[in-house]
């Protein structure tokens, strides 16, 4: 009987441990994150015989619903979103070459509510560029392309493709040999079942220590949000007094792929389930944002610890942060005023570019302020924002941020 009476007293602990750390934020304008159907994408290889030119979109990342000779010289791109209603950012991704050295055109086909959006890159050689701007031809709102092909295949892409491998040889690469204060998790599963990761960062104990949380790919093609992240994290994990002093104050959860289903699919905004996770975090619908927002409880709750900031990396028309209104109450008030004026300080010939809201809809901004009483920014680069800027942007906010957690500013 007491083993029972144990047992049952263990389970019904775990279940309040289970909800608490899943305890969902109410927001006046709730959004539906139930599954809904999507459209898969068919993997082949497309042929267009009589000229000898191909297309395949058989990689991870990959974007490309049909491929069909136009004319001699000229075939139609045909590109689809995983379901609608959906955000305009029309990814595309493919592979093509032909079998012998030729000039070739691609007009690109979207759905009719839809206009091209992404310049195209082009990864020749495993070297990615932009494509070159007279190679571009526009008519009204339709673009198309022209590439010369040869039995080398080159990618196209809306963005630079990202995977989730690319994802995990990034941070592989990047934490080693630096176990003293770096742990590489997994918080659990996706929809798919594919990994997601968490890349915990601290100097020795974690108890007591204020959390930051840094999230990225929500949003499968912004990628100039990754690449922030990525330069953010880098600098974060370079070795030098300042990171030693904020790494033994200040513990980090990085989470750098939230959505690998979408991503490693090639969708333009959803997750597996057709769902878009930045407007999941006040129910928990989709294992993707439960299992983080679960992670990130659980680790306040054992470390007896608050959580001061959380950023968001996304990307959109131009550089922009989104910040909450509500600040003063925070866990760090005045933390945007201080870090945006240092960024000005040190980044040349820089201006802010900041539009504040308290989000209705359950977006991670939100949940930061009203489920943790956080800093919400969601850091959004531009898609065309230069490659090199996003690296210098990522490490000056990383190293302003440090300077201003650890009262040296
Ligand atoms: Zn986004």
């Amino acid at each position: 009987m007491i083993t029972n009476k144990t047992s049952i007293g263990i389970l019904f602990l775990l279940l309040i441990i289970s909800c608490t750390s899943t305890k969902k934020v109410v927001f006046s304008d709730p959004v539906d994150t139930t599954t809904k159907h999507i459209a898969n994408q068919i993997k082949k290889t497309y042929s267009i015989l009589d000229a000898g030119v191909y297309a395949s979109n058989e990689f991870d990342g990959a974007r490309l619903n049909g491929f069909e000779k136009l004319n001699d010289s000229t075939a139609l791109v045909i590109i689809h979103p995983e379901n609608a209603p959906i955000n305009m950012s029309p990814y595309y991704a493919f592979k093509t070459w032909s079998n012998r050295p030729k000039p070739f055109y691609f007009k690109f086909q979207y759905p009719k509510w839809n206009k091209h959006r992404y310049i195209p890159k082009l990864k020749i050689e495993n070297e990615w560029r932009t494509i070159d701007s007279t190679a571009v031809f526009k008519e009204d709102s339709i673009v198309t392309i022209k590439l010369n092909l040869s039995t080398a295949p080159i990618t196209v892409a809306a963005q630079e493709v990202n995977s989730s491998t690319d994802v995990k040889n990034w941070y592989t690469n990047l934490t080693k040999g630096k176990q003293d204060v770096v742990t590489i998790k997994s918080v659990g599963k996706s929809k798919l079942g594919k990994n997601l990761p968490v890349i915990e960062i601290v100097k020795g104990e974690t108890k007591g220590k204020d959390l930051i949380v840094l999230i990225t790919r929500q949003h499968p093609p912004e990628v100039t949000g990754y690449f922030a992240f990525q330069s953010f994290l880098e600098t974060i994990l370079t070795d030098n007094n300042l990171t030693r002093d904020f790494l033994k104050k200040y513990h980090i959860i990085a989470f750098p792929i939230m959505n690998p289903d979408g991503v490693d699919m090639g969708h333009w905004r959803h997750n597996a389930s057709g769902i878009d996770l930045n407007r999941d975090w006040g129910v928990y619908n989709q294992p993707e944002i439960k299992k983080v927002v679960s992670f990130i409880n659980t680790t306040l709750r054992k470390n007896k610890a608050k959580l001061i900031l959380g950023l968001d990396f996304h990307s959109t028309w131009y550089d922009v942060f989104y910040t909450n209104t509500d600040r003063e109450n925070t866990n760090y008030p005045n933390f945007e005023a201080k870090w945006f004026k240092s960024l000005e300080e040190n980044i040349p010939d820089y201006e802010v570019n900041e539009a504040s809201s308290n989000s209705n809809k359950p977006t991670s901004k939100g949940w930061f302020l009203s489920g943790q009483n956080a800093v919400g920014i969601t850091y959004e680069i531009g898609d065309d924002t230069p490659r090199d800027f996003i690296k210098l942007k990522g490490k000056v906010s990383a190293t302003e941020m440090m300077k201003i957690l650890v009262g040296s500013k």
